[in-house]
């Protein structure tokens, strides 16, 4: 086997793929961005191509629940990413995409099947051409069935509405009440686990995280080790 050397870690020759899963808040971007830096691999955040589109319905008012007039402006928008940035129409909205109202709507955007093939293929091409880590809902399910590597993260309902109330807030998000960022994420964890496809489910073959009680260090070094096991 070939082995080359990747910034701090020996891989072998092929592309390779870590799909993690899991709720909103359950840590998968900020666990998944350390991951890639310490692998030297790239990072797709897929939720936020599903925020991009859910901008722009949102920026060209129409109602999320209107699904013509949403697939319609699916068919007209580029979403793509670059350097991990997000882009929407060419322009890059990384920022515009965690505002709170775009968290609000977009579980409804995803549940819609055109979205979801157009982005699901998109999200395919890209894992064709390089070495990931990819997060979302249903990577492991369906976006990355035979990823190397798959992992499923929890964390309780109290604790994850916790961390994305401490986000905004820092985000300078004033006006926010914790108990509005609680309904919230049980509402988004409804649509996202009960909609006919791609719903969040765990792989069977994931390795489940329950990251509630955990830093952020010690979920990364989980992860990571248990990769570079597999690759020795
Ligand atoms: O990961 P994040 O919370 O940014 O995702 C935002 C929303 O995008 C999710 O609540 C879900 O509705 C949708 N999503 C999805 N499938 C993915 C990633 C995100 O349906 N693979």
């Amino acid at each position: 086997m070939v082995i080359i050397l990747l910034g701090e870690v020996a891989l072998d020759d092929r592309y390779y793929s870590i799909a993690i899963d899991g709720p909103a808040g359950a840590g998968k971007s900020t666990i998944a961005k350390r991951v890639s830096r310490i692998l030297n691999i790239e990072y797709i955040d897929t939720g936020a191509m599903y925020r991009a589109l859910t901008l722009k319905i949102l920026r060209n008012n129409i109602d999320p629940l209107n699904e013509e007039k949403v697939i319609h402006v699916l068919n007209e928008t580029e979403i793509d990413f670059k350097d991990n940035n997000i882009f929407l129409d060419g322009i890059d909205v990384s920022k515009e995409v965690r505002e709170n109202i775009v968290s609000q709507n977009v579980s409804q955007i995803a549940k819609i099947g055109e979205v979801r093939n157009r982005l699901v293929n998109l999200q395919r091409d890209i894992s064709l051409r390089k070495n990931l880590v990819m997060d979302g809902r249903d990577i492991g399910t369906v976006v990355l069935p035979n990823a190397d590597y798959k992992f499923f993260l929890t964390a309780t309902v109290e604790e994850r509405a916790s961390r994305r109330y401490r986000e905004l807030v820092d985000g300078e998000n004033l006006n926010i009440d914790l108990d509005d960022v609680i309904s919230d994420i049980i509402k988004r964890d409804d649509i996202d686990s009960n909609r006919k496809i791609g719903p969040l489910r765990k792989a069977k073959d994931a390795y489940l995280l329950d990251t509630t009680d955990k830093t952020i260090s010690e979920c990364v070094e989980y992860i990571v080790s248990i990769v570079l096991r597999g690759k020795e």
